[in-house]
């Protein structure tokens, strides 16, 4: 075949269904050839399973890339409703000024909503289907917190999920996807099995490092379960904040057109996680129990060093990434030795940059949020340090080689609390996001780290996995799910129902 027409499209976003609806400015968006020029350029800003896959296929072959649309959204509300249409004509659009196409790749997350949709994203691949028709490979690549419904796995030939969490292989899978797609345009024929187990597991729950747990330990057996025959086993938690009716743990087996197979695996993995349900419940640690813990650590330099991760204000689960829970407590203890990011507050940072460094002031965390879960809080402050928060990722976190732009940058000292201020929100991925504006992380006593778990890819090379905490304080991502109230999941759902039952499909 001669360069094979290739569109490559997708949207990246992980609603959660209680933070603050998400708008056009709100989003990130790439067309046309930018997205191509960017995923092929030193330090990327698109997503990992962009520039993985565009590298593979430059590398496997001659390729006409035909970008459309790439709408980056992160991890935030809900998408209004209009503006998901807007995107969707734009896709639609796109792919049919590009046809005839040899294939679709889908540089997707697969954990979308919107104020009017429950799955933007199988709505995105049925769209493509019927453009492109049944014989042209859609491929997609999805993040492990997708949402996956049955239209997205019907109208795709080959899905990949991160099996990564922190994700870093995401540039790897995007690779696969691109092989993937070569082998379909050689004429592979792929057959898929699915299965949603009603097992909603808290997000902290789903590490996938050897000794985490029991996903760690099901997406492990299912890669040693890959052969000529089992092409991909893709094992997807789930992301607890969406509240859709496709919310649950998703078994996905793409095998070579092998139909028995895909189900047999599917139906065996999904029941060892059913097995082990009881083991998807967290260990949180109370607030005052964090703060004793540092205020102990913070006299005491014989004792190590520990990372508090505020998961339940995580911006990489649509937590605002500002709550100020831990650091009203650890300012008004004295603890001595901390550090705390990344707190999103525009405004603040703004006002430090104006006052310079040196400057003492009253600093006013969240004087223009609303969500109620972020109190003001006033304290006074001193700027020690200011950037412009553009820096590279470090290696072996999930960032790693990619751009990352915080955006103005200030670092306050409040009281004993080294706090960095940020102006796009974001979680902290690795001690980068520290040391760049010059807080040393390894002379830290306690790191608070507004992140759920991604944070522990870059932090490893200076934490053991003892050595961090998980707070259990409000917010948007609070591994507690009895703080919200579902009203779109399929019940009875575990654990938000303990004697939820499940039974194999027959098939
Ligand atoms: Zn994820």
């Amino acid at each position: 075949m001669a360069a094979p027409r290739i569109a490559v499209l997708g949207l990246h976003h992980e609603g959660n269904r209680w933070a603050p609806v998400v708008f056009r400015q709100d989003m990130r968006i790439t067309r046309g050839d930018a997205l191509i020029d960017d995923s092929r350029a030193p330090h990327p800003r698109v997503t990992g399973g962009t520039v993985g896959f565009v590298r593979e296929m430059d590398a496997t072959g001659p390729w006409t890339p035909m970008p459309i649309v790439l709408a980056d959204a992160g991890a935030a509300g809900p998408l209004d409703h209009a503006l998901l249409g807007e995107i969707k004509e734009e896709m639609r659009r796109g792919l049919e000024a590009a046809m005839p196409l040899d294939g679709v790749y889908f540089a997707q997350h697969g954990a979308g909503i919107s104020t009017g949709s429950h799955d933007p994203d199988g709505e995105m691949y049925a769209l493509a289907r019927r453009i492109v028709g049944p014989k042209v490979p859609i491929v997609t690549i999805l993040d492990l917190h997708a949402m996956v419904s049955d239209e997205m796995v019907d109208s795709v030939d080959y899905v990949a999920a991160y099996i990564t969490n922190p994700h870093v292989d995401q540039m790897a899978r995007g690779a696969e996807c691109a092989r993937a797609m070569r082998a379909l345009l050689g004429g592979l024929k792929t057959a898929k099995a699915f299965i949603r187990l009603p097992i909603q597991a808290p997000q902290v729950t789903q590490l996938t490092a050897p000794g985490t747990g029991p996903y760690s330990e099901v997406i492990a057996y299912g890669q040693t379960q890959l052969d000529a025959t089992v092409l991909n086993v893709s094992i997807l938690g789930g992301f607890t904040y969406g509240d859709t009716p496709y919310q649950g743990m998703a078994f996905i087996v793409t095998t070579r057109d092998d139909p028995a197979r895909a189900k047999a695996l599917c139906r065996e993995l999904a029941q060892r996680a059913w097995d082990a349900r009881q083991r998807f419940v967290p260990h949180l640690t109370q607030l005052d129990d964090c703060v004793a813990g540092a205020v102990a650590r913070g006299d005491d330099p014989a004792l190590p060093a520990v990372v508090i991760a505020d998961v339940a204000d995580n911006p990489g689960g649509g937590g605002r990434g500002n709550t100020t829970w831990l650091l009203r407590a650890l300012y008004a203890a004295e603890a001595k030795g901390v550090i705390l990011g990344h707190m999103f507050d525009a405004p603040l940072a703004a006002e430090a940059h104006a006052l310079g460094v040196g400057a003492r002031f009253e600093a006013h965390f969240n004087r223009a949020e609303t969500d109620e879960r972020s109190q003001p809080f006033r304290v006074p402050a001193e700027v020690v340090g200011l950037s412009d928060g553009v820096f590279v990722g470090q290696e072996g976190g999930s960032r790693a080689g990619m751009t990352v732009d915080l955006g103005p940058t200030a670092v306050l000292r409040v009281g004993t609390v080294t706090v960095v201020v940020i102006t796009k929100r974001q979680q902290t991925i690795d001690p980068g996001y520290f040391e760049n504006v010059g807080v040393s992380v390894t002379d830290a006593r306690t790191v608070v780290v507004k992140s759920r778990g991604h944070f522990r890819a870059g932090f490893s090379k200076y934490f053991r996995p003892d050595q961090i905490i998980e707070a259990d304080v409000p917010g948007l991502t609070s591994p507690n799910l009895g703080n919200f109230e579902f009203r779109n999941v399929v019940r009875p759902l575990y654990p938000l129902d303990r004697d939820a039952t499940w039974t194999p499909p027959a098939w």
